[in-house]
């Protein structure tokens, strides 16, 4: 149930599939990016021009590789999928890159896991459409030009932050992508549940969408695994008794934090007194890679307001020693 999406066996992704939006009208929420998109794809069309690169950020499951299909969709051409460490060196991204055809979507996932060689190889690509490749070998070696139709690239990544400036400023439009609201969510699951045939009501869905970190495949996964409560410990249907037994079963709490959010906030108070502790330090004592708390949890415990970064660490807030039912220490009190 882990929003990343990395661990997905072939019937999660074929899951994901079967109920992932084809068209921008069935994408819910994000207006902005929406209609920002809906004018740059129409303008890019009357011109008959490729649409400008664009660089897609925010945390795993909010619907990157989603709008990507989407965008190669309405511009009725065609996706190619590679992800940053999939591409080693240049011959592997001149080989995706020749095979384009003009208005072609690259869609490249964790972007800022290219390597350098790569990297500096895909400015001119996207910069001039031109790629300099090597022919021949030993004496005879030399570079050619080659030019390349007018594609789109589209760069997905979870860390900003690790992205050069030279990357950043080769894409046209740039889109950051937020958590859901509830209601939003509640939409994404009843619609999912529509093309499933799974009956629920909408206090059903509203407990599941409250539960779902804010994030759209989180709610597709609870949905799934309540649905089977629904069809062993009930008769069928989703309603709210069958949400609430299958998600407190599945140890997704009252405030939808998840067993690593909630081990990540008892560590910071319990171990280490409410911080500030250092990323790495909470990484150990918690078994998780850093990066993927980065990546997942604090965003997600920063705007829920359980944590708060402050150059020295990070540190619970009075909502987080709420949240565990611990006593806040107070820390302006003269009599410690
Ligand atoms: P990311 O690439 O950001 O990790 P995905 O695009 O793979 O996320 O989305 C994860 C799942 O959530 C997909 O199954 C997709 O159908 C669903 N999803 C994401 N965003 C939306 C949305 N705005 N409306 C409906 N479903 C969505």
């Amino acid at each position: 149930l882990d929003a990343s999406g990395e661990g997905l066996n072939s019937e999660e992704q074929n899951y994901e599939k079967s109920i992932r939006p084809a068209v921008l009208s069935d994408f819910k929420g994000q207006k902005k990016i929406v209609n920002n998109l809906e004018i740059f794809i129409q303008a890019a069309k009357q011109r008959n021009e490729a649409l400008d690169h664009v660089l897609l950020h925010g945390p795993p499951g909010l619907g990157k590789t989603t709008l990507s299909h989407i965008i190669s969709t309405e511009m009725g051409t065609a996706l190619k999928m590679t992800s940053g460490p999939v591409l080693e060196k240049p011959g592997d991204l001149a080989g995706l890159l020749t095979n384009l055809e003009e208005g072609d979507v690259l869609f490249i996932d964790e972007i800022h896991r290219l390597n350098n060689i790569v990297e500096e190889y895909l400015y001119s690509a996207m910069e001039d459409y031109r790629i300099d490749i090597m022919i021949d070998s030993g004496p005879n070696a030399r570079s050619v030009q080659l030019n390349l139709e007018p594609f789109t690239l589209i760069g997905a990544t979870t860390r900003m932050g690790l992205l050069t400036a030279p990357m950043r400023a080769r894409f046209g439009i740039n889109f950051l992508l937020d958590y859901y609201d509830i209601q939003t969510l509640q939409g994404i699951i009843e619609r999912s549940a529509g093309i499933l045939n799974i009956p629920i009501t909408s206090e059903g869905s509203f407990e599941i969408s409250k539960r779902s970190r804010g994030t759209p495949r989180i709610a597709n996964a609870l949905l799934r695994r309540i649905r089977d409560f629904a069809q062993i410990k009930g008769n069928g249907t989703i309603d709210i008794e069958i949400s609430k037994m299958g998600l407190d079963a599945l140890n997704v709490d009252d405030s939808g934090l998840d067993e690593m959010d909630n081990r990540i906030i008892d560590t910071i108070i319990n171990k280490f007194k409410g911080g500030p502790v250092g990323i790495s330090t909470i990484a150990t004592a918690v078994g998780e890679e850093s990066g993927t708390i980065e990546e997942v949890h604090e965003p997600f415990l920063i705007m829920e307001g359980y944590i708060q970064r402050t150059p020295r660490g990070r540190e619970a807030t009075l909502k987080a020693y709420q949240h565990l039912g611990v006593v806040a220490p107070n820390k302006n009190n003269t009599l410690f």
